[in-house]
């Protein structure tokens, strides 16, 4: 199994717009904070053997004879089945105004720097902030408006980090405001874009992808999952996700493999080692 996420890090939406907030009615996670739903969604994929593409944005989809091949600015990928959870559209950055400035957190092949400036008031922001400063980084953080935003947990560590000099607090700032530093950080969001998978053959409903109740598009061995899939309409809800997901990974093996069941059975059933040497 390969996952292709064109942002540096899984999580979609949850990780990317709102991690700080709580969600209320993902099952069994009561009131948890998305960017905690993230994390628990991360261990339960620790099993899987799945090669993480992260940085890479799906680009193209062909037919190759035996099923597709999926590319993006880096390489192909022969698929047998493709699922596509594309949501709102590949989580871009906002570019910074200036070039050069770092416009993600986490930032790929990231040498540690002996000072940073964090510009921005958004999750990533105060992350930023706070990682580099437990890696020993004197941060500058700075923002247009007197808002920071974080758990309660990282705006406490933010305040303690503030309170001992290592993190300098600047909010709000004028837009001259500059600041020293060996490395900074632009970070102002991102911006949904579905450009890269709008002219995949999918039989488009607007921005959305049509399926049959197995999930699959127009094309077979395609399947639509999420915010992105028609199925779900006016939906656009983690836990509709989540089962959308199900059937479409069910019908996919079977696809590949007409031999299994569509029927999923109980994982309950299952007998698991802890890291099973194949898991489809
Ligand atoms: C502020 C906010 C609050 C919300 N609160 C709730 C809530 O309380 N409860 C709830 O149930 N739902 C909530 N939602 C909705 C929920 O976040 C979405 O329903 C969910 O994230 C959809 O998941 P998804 O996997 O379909 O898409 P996404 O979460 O959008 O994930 C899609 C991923 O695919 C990547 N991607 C897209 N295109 C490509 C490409 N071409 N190549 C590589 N990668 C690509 C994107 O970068 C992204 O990481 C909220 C949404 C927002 C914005």
């Amino acid at each position: 199994m390969r996952i292709l996420e064109a942002r540096p890090e899984l999580g979609g939406q949850l990780a990317a717009l709102y991690p700080d907030r709580r969600v209320y009615d993902v099952p069994a996670s009561p009131a948890a904070y998305a960017g905690e739903v993230v994390d628990a969604l991360l261990r339960q994929l620790e099993p899987f053997d799945i090669d993480l593409r992260l940085g890479e944005v799906a680009r193209s989809l062909e037919p190759n004879g035996d099923g597709w091949t999926v590319g993006s600015d880096q390489a192909r990928y022969p698929a047998g089945a493709v699922i596509l959870a594309a949501g709102l559209g590949a989580l871009l950055p906002r570019p910074a105004s200036v070039p050069g400035l770092h416009t993600d957190w986490p930032t790929p092949g990231l040498m540690v720097p002996e000072s940073a400036w964090v510009q921005g008031g958004v999750p990533q922001a105060t992350r930023a902030a706070l990682e580099l400063a437990e890696g020993g980084t004197r941060v500058t953080l700075s923002h247009r408006r007197a808002l920071f935003r974080g758990t309660p947990g990282q705006l406490r560590r933010l305040e303690a980090f503030r309170q001992s000099g290592q993190i300098k607090v600047h909010a709000p700032v004028e837009a001259g405001f500059t600041a020293a530093a060996e490395a900074t950080w632009h970070l102002n969001g991102y911006l949904p874009d579905l450009s890269p998978v709008l002219g995949w053959p999918l039989g488009w409903q607007g921005e959305y992808v049509p399926a049959d109740a197995s999930g699959q598009t127009a094309l077979p061995g395609v399947y639509v999952a999420g915010d992105l899939s028609a199925a779900g309409g006016d939906f656009k809800l983690i836990s509709v996700g989540f089962a959308q997901a199900a059937m479409c990974a069910n019908h996919a093996a079977h696809f590949l493999r007409p031999e299994l069941k569509v029927r999923p059975g109980h994982s309950s059933d299952w007998r698991l080692p802890e890291r099973p040497e194949r898991l489809a």
